[in-house]
């Protein structure tokens, strides 16, 4: 793999992801016999995927616990009851355009529907983004929604993915966000840093000094694999920056669900400055069965995993249930 040595800007990154499955294939030395029916699922899920994340990957492995989070699989197709297109429902919290309100204090905003990495088991996998995606016009509205419930002190902007705008469109979001008075965080749920950590530039470090709120990062690491040199240096200067980093991962059948693998995720954030978050449990949402895992095993999983790891390294086990005031918390 060549280019990934090139210096090249996050944006070359960006607009030069890995999209044709057959590329993939060859990059990773992987069985051509996997081709057709990745192609068929990408038609559903488009593949995209950063070299610099690919190069984490182990040639002539289909079992690389990173690229079974990407790469598109037959399986995908198979109609499982269950597993729906809206598992979470969002569409009816949806108020305005591009603004979910489902909690209390906080909302979540959508700047882009774009991801620089397509993860298969996404429950946005089916969201109508292009009809959800506010555009600049659009910001007036949801600035306006804000305004009028007081109640509301943090804003979370979440997927797509925020960082894969650009620096300028963050900064007149929050140049217009600091205008409301009642704010008191910003939140900002990214795989960037992980999938791309050329996106931590000295220009996001800069915009991220001068906020008036602070600034928490939600990173999205399953797998300890993906936190290389690279992935650790860009969060260790996000931390440097004063930001709070937390992660949060999703139980992945045949990526992350034993024991060893979530002992060293958490031990790998916590030495480039993350804490783990959330661990959430798969959303069933059409097209992911595959990475379902059986309650007794993910509870099993989970004593076992805090009988190992001091309390502030163990994430919160957690479900996204449709119509909840929360997450909803499961085992002790
Ligand atoms: C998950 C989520 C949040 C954030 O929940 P926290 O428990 O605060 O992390 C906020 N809004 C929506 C719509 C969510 O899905
Ligand atoms: S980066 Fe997040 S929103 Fe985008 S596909 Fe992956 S899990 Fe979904």
């Amino acid at each position: 793999m060549p280019e990934l040595n090139s210096k090249k800007t996050w944006q070359d990154a960006l607009s030069n992801l890995i999209t044709d499955p057959k590329e993939l294939l060859t990059l990773l030395e992987l069985d051509p016999a996997l081709l057709d029916e990745a192609i068929i699922a990408a038609r559903a899920f488009p593949l995209r995927v950063p070299l610099s994340f690919v190069a984490r990957m182990q040639k002539g492995n289909p079992d690389d616990p990173l690229l079974k989070q990407i790469l598109p699989l037959g399986l995908e197709m198979q109609e499982v009851r269950g597993f729906v297109s809206d598992p979470l429902a969002e569409q009816q919290a949806n108020p305005v355009p591009g603004l979910l309100h489902k909690y209390h204090g906080r909302v979540l905003v959508t700047l882009t529907s774009v991801c620089a990495v397509h993860c298969r088991y996404c429950f946005r996998r089916h969201f109508p983004y292009a009809d959800n995606n506010p555009g600049r016009a659009g910001w007036k509205q949801l600035f306006s929604y804000i305004a009028e419930d007081p109640t509301i002190n943090e804003v979370i902007l979440s997927g797509g993915d925020p960082l894969a705008v650009n620096d300028r469109l963050l900064r007149s979001f929050t140049n217009e966000l600091a205008a409301l008075s009642q704010i008191k965080r910003l939140r900002i749920h990214t795989r960037l840093p992980i999938v791309l950590p050329d996106r931590v530039t000295d220009e996001l470090i800069e915009w991220a000094l001068q906020l008036p709120f602070n600034l928490v990062v939600v990173v999205h690491a399953n797998h300890p694999q993906e936190i290389d040199e690279t992935v650790r240096a860009a969060l260790l200067r996000l931390r440097s920056a004063g930001i709070h980093l937390l992660n949060q991962a999703v139980l992945l059948k045949g990526v992350n669900d034993n024991v060893e693998t979530l002992v060293n995720l958490s031990e790998s954030l916590f030495s480039a400055g993350v804490l783990p978050y959330y661990l959430h449990v798969l959303d069933k949402v059409k097209g992911a069965h595959h990475f379902d895992l059986p309650k007794a095993k993910v509870r099993e999983l989970y004593l076992t995993l805090i009988s190992r790891l001091p309390g502030f390294l163990v994430p919160r086990l957690v479900r996204e249930e449709a119509g909840e005031l929360s997450k909803t918390l499961l085992y002790p």
